[in-house]
C-alpha cells in the first residue's frame, strides 16, 4: 500500500472504531464532568474467575459487559501478600495500605480521616447497604476506626457520629444485645435516625434521610435461604433517599457473601450471591444511564478461594470450578467504571489508588 492510502485506511479504521465505541457506550458512560453522585460496589471475594465462570453460563443481562472502562487492581495489604477484608476496605476509605484486620486505621493503629468524613465536610449524604452485618469489616471501614475487625460492638457506636446517614444489612445484636447493655437504637433515634430490628422481613422501604436497619441478628440470610432481592430493593431505596441531598452522595453497596461462598469452597453459594450482585449492578447502571452526574465503580477487595475454571472431562463444553484454598488469594481483581470520571479507573494500579481517584474526582481535601 502507498503511504497516502495507508493514512486514508487508518483514518477510516479510526472513524469506524469511534463510531462503534459511541454506539456501544453513549456519552453518559464516560463523560468528563465531575461526578456529583458515586455508587461504589464491592463484590467481596469476587475475582475474575468468579465473574468469568458465573457469567459464562448465564443467559440474562450481564452487568459487567455494560462498563466502558476496566482496570486491574493489586490487593496486597501492608503486612501480607494476601489481604483480608479489613485492610482491603480500609485502603479504599483512607488511601493507605494497612495490616490485616484493621478498620479505618493505618499500620500504626492510628485513625485516619476516611472518605465519608471528608464528604460530610462538603455536606454530602453517605450510606452503606450490605448482606453481612453492617458492622462487618467491609462496611465498617467506611464509617468506623478500630484496631481490630472483631470489635463489632465498638464499631457499631461509630454510627452515632453521624458520618453515615444510611446503613442497611444485618447486625442487630451489636446494637441491642450488647455487653455494656446500651441500646444503640434508642441512642440513634435520639439523634434523628429511623431504626428497625425487624428480622422477619427482607426489607421495609423507608422514606427518610437517616436510617439504620439491621434485618438479622448477624449476617443476612443467603440467597439460597430465601433472601430474595433484598440487596437491590435496599440499594434502590437508599439511592432514592440519598438523592434528596442536592450536594451529592456516596453509597457503598457490598455483595458480602460472595466471599463466604468462597471460604466454604461452595460454588453454588458463590454463584447465587454473584448473580444477586449482577442484578444490583444492572439496576444501578439503569439509574446511571438516565443521568450524567453519577459515577459507578465496581470492584472487589480480593479474590476468595483461589478459584480455577478447569475442563470438565466428561463434557468438554463445560467447566468445573476448583478451589485451591479456603482463604483469600493474591491475584489482581478487576475494576469496572461507568459515568463521569470513569476513565480515571483504567490501567493497572495498587488498591490505594481507588481512594486517590475518588479524592481527585470529588475535590476532597
Ligand atoms: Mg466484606
Ligand atoms: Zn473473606
Amino acid at each position: 500500500m502507498k503511504k497516502a492510502s495507508i493514512i486514508k485506511f487508518s483514518i477510516l479504521i479510526s472513524i469506524a472504531a469511534i463510531f462503534f465505541y459511541s454506539f456501544k457506550y453513549d456519552s453518559k458512560s464516560t463523560n468528563s464532568n465531575k461526578p456529583k453522585k458515586v455508587i461504589f460496589i464491592i463484590g467481596d471475594g469476587m475475582g475474575l474467575a468468579q465473574i468469568s465462570g458465573v457469567m459464562s453460563i448465564f443467559d440474562g443481562r450481564k452487568s459487567f459487559e455494560r462498563f466502558p472502562v476496566i482496570g486491574l487492581m493489586k490487593t496486597h495489604s501492608s503486612d501480607n501478600y494476601i489481604t483480608d477484608s479489613g485492610a482491603g476496605a480500609t485502603v479504599f476509605s483512607i488511601g493507605e495500605k494497612t495490616y490485616n484486620g484493621a478498620i479505618g486505621v493505618d499500620k500504626n493503629e492510628k485513625a485516619k480521616e476516611n472518605l465519608f468524613e471528608k464528604l460530610k465536610k462538603k455536606n454530602w449524604a453517605t450510606g452503606v447497604v450490605v448482606t453481612s452485618s453492617i458492622t462487618h469489616a467491609t462496611p465498617a471501614c467506611f464509617y468506623a476506626h478500630a484496631a481490630s475487625r472483631s470489635s463489632a460492638e465498638d464499631i457499631a457506636e461509630f454510627l452515632l457520629q453521624g458520618n453515615c446517614d444510611i446503613a442497611v444489612g444485618g447486625g442487630m445484636q451489636y446494637f441491642t444485645n450488647r455487653k455494656d447493655k446500651r441500646n444503640l437504637f434508642a441512642e440513634l433515634q435520639a439523634k434523628g435516625f429511623v431504626t428497625t430490628s425487624d428480622t422477619t422481613s427482607n426489607f421495609i422501604p423507608q422514606n427518610s434521610s437517616k436510617y439504620i436497619y439491621t434485618l438479622a441478628a448477624d449476617g443476612m440470610k443467603k440467597i439460597l435461604q430465601g433472601r430474595g432481592d433484598f440487596l437491590k430493593q435496599a440499594s434502590l431505596n437508599a439511592i432514592q433517599n440519598l438523592s434528596k441531598n442536592k450536594n451529592g452522595y456516596m453509597l457503598m453497596i457490598e455483595g458480602s457473601q460472595i466471599d463466604w461462598g468462597g471460604h466454604e469452597n461452595n460454588y453454588e453459594y458463590m454463584k447465587t450471591e454473584l448473580l444477586d450482585l449482577n442484578d444490583v449492578i444492572n439496576a444501578v447502571l439503569d439509574e446511571a444511564q438516565k443521568r450524567d452526574d453519577l459515577l459507578v465503580v465496581v470492584t472487589s477487595d480480593h479474590e476468595t478461594g483461589g478459584l480455577a475454571l478447569n475442563a470438565d472431562t466428561k463434557d468438554k463444553k463445560k467447566f468445573i470450578g476448583n478451589y485451591s484454598t479456603k482463604g483469600h488469594s493474591g491475584i489482581m481483581v478487576p475494576v469496572f467504571a461507568f459515568g463521569p470520571g470513569a476513565n480515571e479507573f483504567a490501567g493497572v494500579y495498587e488498591n490505594t489508588e481507588i481512594f486517590f481517584k475518588f479524592k481527585k474526582l470529588l475535590n476532597l481535601k
